[in-house]
């Protein structure tokens, strides 16, 4: 599938992945980015561990079109079945399936597939070859550099933020953005030549130590990709995470970011 880019205008495109039905995460990303950019892209993985699934999914389809679907999206609108989810990913499959409105149960299962062209870039949630592929080191990411279509490929999946690069003298480098307090944006230059891997990281669940909602705006004028982090009101989504009888588990990894 290809999505025509804008005509003749320069996009500045905010990047949106594994929001996870955290519905808090999700509008302090928005509010934080508005302004900011012309276009939503979502990188799927909407529903599943959160407490809000329909809320998000009216949210996300408010905001764009261009959304691809994640391995929980797939799972909770019964693609597939949950069986390589650990227990806990299962018992929220399964509450979230019994939350689901029927609008949103078919709009999650006509969700497309990864990759999605736009313009130069591609989105996929897991990796090109393979939607539910984790990037997650050189191992699976250096064969993806290699044989990638597109210059730059914007990934999910993983809920780390940061990504990979294949420079032009066949280098390979790691994207790892400072986190933590005090640290809320970090840009990178694209360069003209190099492959790049870039994951905007987690809205509702990161795993890469940093519990605040991650996101990024790739500006195509300026070929450059802000990182950025934002607070949420975290307690108000554990709170609503065990009033839904979620696993207390699920809501303690959201303030550990992992
Ligand atoms: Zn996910």
């Amino acid at each position: 599938m290809i999505v025509r880019q804008l005509r003749g205008a320069l996009v500045r495109y905010l990047l949106l992945s594994d929001i996870h039905a955290n519905l808090e995460a999700l509008e302090a990303s928005l509010d934080s980015a508005q302004g900011d950019y012309d276009q939503v892209l979502c990188l799927g993985d909407l529903v599943g561990y959160g407490p809000d699934p329909n809320a998000v999914i009216d949210r996300v389809r408010a905001v764009t079109r261009v959304v691809i679907r994640g391995n929980h999206d797939k799972a909770c609108s019964n693609l597939t079945d949950a069986e390589d989810f650990n227990s806990l990913a299962r018992f929220a499959t399964e509450w979230t399936q019994q939350q689901l409105t029927v609008q949103n149960l078919d709009y999650l299962s006509g969700l497309p597939q990864g990759p999605l062209k736009i313009g130069e870039i591609q989105l996929v949630h897991g990796s090109p070859r393979d939607e539910d592929e984790y990037l997650s080191g050189p191992i699976e990411a250096l064969p993806a550099l290699r044989s990638s279509a597109a210059p730059l490929t914007f990934f999910g999946h993983t809920h780390v933020q940061g990504g990979f690069i294949l420079t032009t003298t066949e280098r390979f480098q790691v994207i790892r953005p400072p986190h933590g307090p005090g640290q809320s944006q970090h840009e990178i230059k694209l360069h003209p030549q190099a492959c790049y891997l870039v994951n905007p990281g987690s809205v509702g669940q990161p795993r890469d130590g940093d519990w605040r909602a991650a996101f990024a705006i790739y500006d195509d004028a300026r070929r450059a990709v802000e990182f950025r982090r934002v607070l949420y009101p975290l307690k108000t989504t554990q709170d609503k995470m065990l009033e839904a009888g979620l696993p207390e588990m699920l809501a303690m990894r959201l303030q550990l970011g992992r």
